[in-house]
């Protein structure tokens, strides 16, 4: 059995070179939201379910208390700094924690509260007496899984009896010995040698399944069968839960070998508009008016702060390195960069150390966050074959609306070519974008 936790890291690697569109594997962008988003995505859409008996009554809760969780784990779940359940969360939990178990496919997009519902439910339905694994978790990747059992670690903050093992690479089980933690957060890979190879722990006694960010485990070679022939061992009886941000024909095929019987939860994602963003043009002629275009920009961003998109690895690192020799503290984000300098750039970024972000498409999506107020195309953006790319244009510039707070996009625009693209962009949506001075950024409304 291979263990292949860094497939998918590499493939984002790979697969861009420096000139051309900068590429990351759909469990690097998963990881990515992840950290730098601070809280909630809320939804102003209403929840779908579905479920086999729609005579079986079905609970929503409004509140934590009203779970009648152990107390030592809510106060977990204050100390996080979470008032009320989210949208999912009000109909997940109660179906997660309900006796007898029930199982469930939960889908909505990345920052609704997933995770934290499951992990809930998975510390709540330890037995911290007996010492075996009884919550499986398995995520595609090493990092993915941290980021759980992270979460888990800080809920479980006041439950010091429950136990945790990572199943990733680079932990070791000397020969022989078993697993006494009551749960076990993995990869594929990982978790089919400690269970079926090498038994270092019983698969049968596994109580609760969960198994996360299932589109992203579909999207990494091999890691599917290898979920498949863990669930395989499990008990009959053993709850299942099955989480994924999207949920497309294959998704939906997964679900159905993992998860029999379930309650579907699935919350539309919020599409975005350009209704809340001014947008505008700055004429640049050369290069050096471009750049001299961005500085000013930086000069107003004020208390808010700015992403920067260029169409290639080359182009953002030569940005950033011109600005930092310059003296603006800006940040900036390739596909070159290894996991670990992706997640301190974004941690850094999020927390306001840096106020500019200069990225590629690497973080089109995503980027819905709060305190981004102005961002900046400094090239527009173009599919392969150089023709506008008006979906990427909106998830770069859009916004839910849900903070009702404006937003300014700035579009650069250094020859007639992206002058056509601007204005193709501006038809496709049907909203004007302006004119913009760049030696007189007070224009910006
Ligand atoms: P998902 O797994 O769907 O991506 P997460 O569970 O990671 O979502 O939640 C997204 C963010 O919202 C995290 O920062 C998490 O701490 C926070 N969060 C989750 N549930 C709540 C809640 N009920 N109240 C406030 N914040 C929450």
């Amino acid at each position: 059995v291979s263990n292949n936790d860094s497939e998918a890291q590499k493939a984002g690697g790979d697969a861009s070179s420096e000139d051309g569109p900068d590429h990351f594997s759909p469990a690097e962008v998963s990881l990515l939201q992840k950290i730098i988003r601070k809280g909630l995505v809320e939804s102003k859409c209403d929840i779908e379910i579905q479920r086999q008996d729609p005579n079986s009554p079905l609970y929503s809760v409004k509140t934590f208390e009203a779970l009648h969780l152990k107390p030592n784990l809510l106060k977990g779940v204050y100390e996080m700094g979470f008032n009320a359940p989210s949208k999912i969360q009000e109909t997940a939990l109660p179906t997660l924690l309900a006796d007898p178990p029930q199982n469930l496919i939960a889908q909505s997009q990345s920052g609704t509260g997933k995770t934290a519902a499951f992990v809930l439910a998975m510390l709540s339905r330890v037995d911290p007496t007996k010492h075996y694994p009884q919550v499986l978790c398995l995520s595609p990747t090493y990092e993915l899984a941290i980021q759980t059992g992270e979460v888990a670690a800080h809920m479980a903050k006041f439950c010091p009896e429950i136990e945790l093992k990572y199943a990733v690479r680079g932990e070791e089980m000397p020969r022989g010995t078993k697993i006494t933690e009551h749960i076990i957060i993995g990869t594929p890979g990982k978790v089919l040698d400690w269970g079926i190879k090498f038994r270092t722990f019983d698969l049968s006694k596994i109580t609760v399944f969960v198994l996360d960010e299932a589109d992203v485990m579909i999207a990494t070679q091999g890691h599917q069968d290898q979920c498949i022939r863990i669930h395989k061992c499990l008990d009959r009886k053993c709850q299942m839960m099955f989480f994924s941000a999207t949920y497309d024909q294959d998704v939906i095929e997964f679900a159905e070998v993992i998860v029999s019987n379930p309650l579907i939860i699935r919350l539309k994602r919020e599409e975005e508009s350009l209704d809340n963003i001014q947008q505008y043009y700055v004429k640049c002629a050369n290069k050096q008016e471009k750049y001299d275009a961005v500085t000013n920009i930086y000069g107003t961003v004020g208390v808010g702060q700015a992403i920067i998109f260029c169409h290639t690895r080359r182009a953002a690192n030569w940005l950033a390195e011109k600005m930092t020799k310059d003296g603006h503290a800006v940040a900036v984000l390739t596909g070159d960069l290894t996991v670990e300098q992706r997640i301190a750039v974004l941690d850094r970024f999020r927390n306001g150390q840096e106020k500019v972000l200069i990225t590629t498409n690497v973080l089109s999506r995503g980027i819905d966050v709060e305190q981004v107020t102005i961002v900046v195309n400094y090239d527009l953006p173009v599919d392969i074959n150089g023709k506008p790319d008006c979906e990427t244009y909106l998830h770069r510039i859009g916004r839910t609306g849900r903070f009702g707070k404006r937003g300014i996009a700035i579009n650069l625009i250094d020859s007639s070519e992206a002058m056509l693209i601007c204005q193709s962009i501006e038809k496709h949506f049907n909203r004007k974008i302006k004119y913009l001075n760049a030696e007189d950024s007070d224009e910006i409304e």
